[in-house]
């Protein structure tokens, strides 16, 4: 398989590719990503070495938090991105990948702060917060 990705926005005025490899799935149900995404958010990440945007007009950042913003396109309103300051990857929100993604989801993060509205119940694997044992979780 390829180990190039593309993926964008709903409406397509940001566009970006992948050359390289893509982490597999997390979903993150902090309080954050939850107000970003309508739901918890699916987020795949690439290291920044590898991501280019290719259309990116319409991309904007909002500072979410101290040391981390989020990238969304200011005509359709997906969120797509998420960076944290002095971190060599970025997050991608995995359902802006074009299909098929190869990719699998692998942990739920925060799951102490999931909504009170679903159960997660897929039997993958969970953590009440990031995920200590590789370092790589979203905040
Ligand atoms: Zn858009
Ligand atoms: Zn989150």
């Amino acid at each position: 398989m390829s180990n190039t990705h593309n993926g964008g926005c709903l409406c397509g005025e940001v566009r970006y590719v992948v050359n390289g490899p893509l982490r597999d799935v997390v979903n993150c149900h902090c309080g954050q990503c939850r107000r970003t995404h309508g739901h918890f958010a699916a987020y795949s990440a690439a290291s920044l070495g590898d991501f280019k945007l290719t259309n990116s007009g319409s991309l904007k950042w909002y500072q979410s938090s101290a040391q981390a913003r989020r990238g969304f396109c200011s005509v359709c309103g997906a969120s797509l991105f998420w960076a944290s300051q002095g971190d060599d990857y970025i997050a991608i929100a995995a359902g802006t990948l074009d299909q098929p993604t190869g990719l699998r989801t692998v942990a739920h993060i925060y799951v102490a702060d999931a909504g009170d509205y679903y159960t997660i119940a897929d039997g993958v694997e969970t953590y009440p917060g990031t995920m200590r044992e590789s370092g790589s979780g979203d905040r």
